[in-house]
């Protein structure tokens, strides 16, 4: 209760805050650091596109729900472009500088890939940060995509359909194994949001997608029709490390 009410007076307030960010820091290229543009053409020209969906699901099919339905388990991800510079660099800056039109830049291209692939949902939800993290950087980085997005293509953007039950340690560093146990069950979702709703869950970067699949699984549990990832970038695992 608290978070949502703390969310619904520091919207506009945060927007505020964020256009001041703009006006005072012009905007330079995430990317590279130079020209007047957030990503500049250079940038861009370097980015690569990642093809086709990452599906993930479980090997156990034997969840069901209290209504007695077999939950479903698969969830595909689909990614923008890979990670790699000058993406890597774009992203981190969007963690430590809440740039609303960084963030609206990604979400056209998020947009366009929705649209391009033909994908359906009825809301946009974001992954959750744990509260600690929360609380350490002041914004959600994913929200800061997901609302912009919502907005192109005409959906509710739904913060509160997902939350966390449980901190969890970074997963930087950790093998596929340890990643899952990290995530594991550390998501809840509202099930008055979900029930019965197809959900666009955003993240920034997809790795193994063991957060975004413990976040499907969540959103089954609560009735959610259908769960697609949209991430801005894919990471190869292991092959360049994720702050
Ligand atoms: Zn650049």
């Amino acid at each position: 209760m608290t978070l949502k009410w703390r969310t619904s007076i520091e919207g506009p307030f945060k927007k505020l805050v964020h256009i001041g960010l703009d006006l005072l820091y012009p905007p330079c290229c995430a990317g590279c650091g130079l020209h007047d543009a957030v990503i500049c053409q250079r940038c861009m020209d370097r980015f690569l596109g990642v093809q086709g969906a990452l599906v993930l699901d479980s090997p156990s099919k034997s969840k069901k729900h209290k209504t007695g339905q077999e939950i479903q388990d698969s969830i595909s991800v689909w990614s923008d472009v890979w990670y790699q510079p000058p993406v890597n660099h774009i992203l981190v800056s969007l963690k430590y500088r809440p740039s609303q039109q960084l963030a609206e830049s990604l979400a056209q291209r998020l947009a366009d890939l929705y649209h391009r692939e033909s994908l359906k949902a009825d809301l946009v939800a974001a992954v959750p940060l744990g509260s600690g993290r929360l609380k350490q950087r002041g914004y959600n980085q994913v929200e800061l995509l997901a609302r912009p997005l919502a907005d192109l293509i005409e959906l509710p953007c739904q913060h509160a359909a997902i939350f966390r039950t449980r901190e969890t340690r970074s997963q930087v560093g950790l093998t596929l194994s340890e990643r899952k146990n990290n995530v594991q069950e550390a998501f809840q979702a509202d099930e008055v949001l979900v029930n019965g709703k197809r959900v666009l869950l955003v993240d920034d970067v997809c790795t193994t997608g063991a957060t975004l699949f413990s976040c499907a699984l969540a959103l089954y549990s609560a009735g959610a029709r259908e769960v697609t990832g949209l991430t801005v970038a894919r990471a190869k695992y292991q092959s360049l490390s994720i702050v």
